[in-house]
């Protein structure tokens, strides 16, 4: 499509986030969230009586789960209702849902009128978002289709603490949207709220995106997409909304308010439900529980365990320390490269190191290893071991190359980087006369360089630099070589 009706118009989106809650217990009954330690999960083991919706059972309302959305709340600067907030009746017939509703929140939300600062790096900027509410449910049992025409249902999942996250139509862009989804699963994961994981089903994300001509302040009509199984295909599908809708009003089409789902493999949307076919959830007051009315010493006392944000740490890292805001960003949009990165500082290491070293080396290393979804935490190598290495190069007793080298051996086998560099001898020459005598042999092989350098190549001594680094295999001091270099050609 052409760029001028793109610019024409601009994007609207908003974002519903779904996330378990990390409890150990269900929302109102005791049966676990999880299978015990190391064990396989069995469909329908975790289940009883209230669980399963059977008649007579009474609901008792999880309090972690209660303080988890509070503590989400109060995180992302939301108001907590104190007053009454009653749990809802969300009716409607399927069977992932044993009782013929969903206990959930509506009228009063747990939490409301909150925002979230997020760092969109695609596009060099800061965007506010809005955060409309933050309110507690229960996750529905998790049904599988068998082909066939009969589906199958495991229950483990009916009554899990659910949290629903939704903003206002604040976001502009799919590159805002995906980095607000980053944003927030970094925070939830960084107050403990929710593991937050997309591919396991811990965090579900939906977009609701509009387009309207450029000025405007009305809002286009809005399409709901589900289906979203990362982040990418979050942006991937709201990208392709927008191409979507701008062709149709480019034609002076008309678009339908409806829910449509996310093909990955055929990179586009195809629609599921068309606003006429919506659901009426006639939402009623739950009568089997007591309205929450938590205390001003309860909010005060969750407000005061909040722990660092990752926005407070970016600030942190550029004021305090003095790093970039692109170094401060990488680092803190991983909470656990966070904490490795503070713990590699706290052993003595300067910032600035520290930042260098973990946003460069020690986050390719782990990308490398991103399918088996090994993060900072998990590293064989720990930070002080990382503190050793990176004092090795600072004192020159290591070259940065070898020390790269020094760095992969650890990273998987966790041993001390000094012991590796001095059982592969991989310690620097820092030897004026050793590395005077490499030059002197560089300088013969390559007279025809070395002349061309006097001739004013300067280009040349990079190559010259590197025949030396290459003859003594990386070990050579290289600030002492270009000295040493630098004073036998001038
Ligand atoms: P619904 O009742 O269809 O669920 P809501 O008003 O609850 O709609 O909004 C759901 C989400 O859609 C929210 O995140 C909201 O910000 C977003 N949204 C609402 N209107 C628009 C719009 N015109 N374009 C994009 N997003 C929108
Ligand atoms: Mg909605
Ligand atoms: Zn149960």
């Amino acid at each position: 499509m052409a760029v001028e009706a793109r610019t024409k118009y601009e994007t609207v989106i908003g974002i519903e986030v779904h996330a378990q809650l990390r409890t150990d217990s269900k929302m109102f009954c005791g049966c676990p969230t999880a299978p015990p330690d190391g064990g396989t999960d069995e469909p329908n083991t975790r289940v009883c009586p209230i669980c399963l919706g059977l008649p007579g059972t009474l609901p008792v309302i999880n309090r972690r789960a209660v303080e988890l959305v509070m503590l989400t709340g109060l995180a992302l600067n939301c108001h907590v209702e104190t007053d009454a907030v009653r749990f809802e009746r969300k009716n409607y017939f399927y069977p992932d849902l044993p009782k013929g509703y969903q206990i959930s929140q509506y009228a009063l939300p747990l939490t409301s009128n909150g925002r979230l600062v997020v760092n969109v790096p695609s596009e060099g900027a800061e965007v506010t978002i809005g955060i409309t509410r933050a309110h507690l449910e229960e996750d529905t049992a998790r049904m599988q289709h068998a082909g066939r025409g009969y589906s199958v249902v495991d229950f483990n999942r009916a009554g899990v603490p659910l949290m629903e996250i939704v903003t206002e139509p604040d976001l502009r862009s799919p590159a805002q949207a995906r980095a607000y989804g980053e944003t927030l699963r970094e925070l939830l994961r960084a107050i403990g709220a929710s593991n937050a994981d997309m591919e396991a089903g811990s965090m579900r994300i939906e977009g609701n995106v509009s387009v309207r001509p450029a000025g405007s302040t009305t809002f286009g009509t809005k399409v709901e997409v589900k289906n979203l199984n990362s982040f990418r295909s979050l942006e991937r599908a709201m990208a392709y909304e927008v191409e979507r809708h701008v062709a149709a009003l480019e034609v002076g089409e008309a678009l339908t308010q409806e829910t449509r789902g996310w093909d990955e493999e055929a990179g586009r949307t195809i629609v599921q439900r068309s606003k006429e076919e919506a659901n009426d959830y006639r939402y009623f007051p739950e009568p089997d529980l007591p309205p929450l009315r938590p205390s001003d010493a309860w909010v005060a006392e969750l407000r005061d365990r909040l722990p660092e944000l990752p926005a407070q740490r970016r600030t942190r890292y550029t004021d305090e320390l003095g790093l970039s805001p692109y170094d401060a960003g990488v680092l803190t949009a991983d909470v656990a490269l966070a904490d490795y990165f503070d713990a590699v500082v706290a052993a003595g290491v300067t910032p600035k190191a520290a930042a260098n070293w973990i946003s460069g080396e020690l986050s390719r290393l782990l990308n490398q290893h991103a399918a088996e979804g090994l993060r900072a935490d998990a590293v064989a190598l720990r930070p002080d071991g990382l503190a050793e290495l990176i004092g090795e190069v600072e004192a020159g007793r290591v070259s940065s190359i070898n020390a790269k080298a020094v760095l992969a051996t650890a990273f998987e086998s966790g041993e001390s980087p000094r012991a590796i560099i001095e059982r592969e001898g991989l310690g620097a020459v820092s030897d004026a006369g050793a590395i005077g005598a490499e030059i002197e042999a560089v300088l013969a092989e390559f007279p025809s360089q070395v002349a061309e350098y006097r001739d004013g190549k300067q280009q040349l001594f990079g190559f010259l630099v590197g025949q030396v680094m290459k003859r003594t295999a990386g070990r050579a001091d290289a600030k002492l070589v270009n000295e040493e270099l630098r004073r036998r050609l001038d």
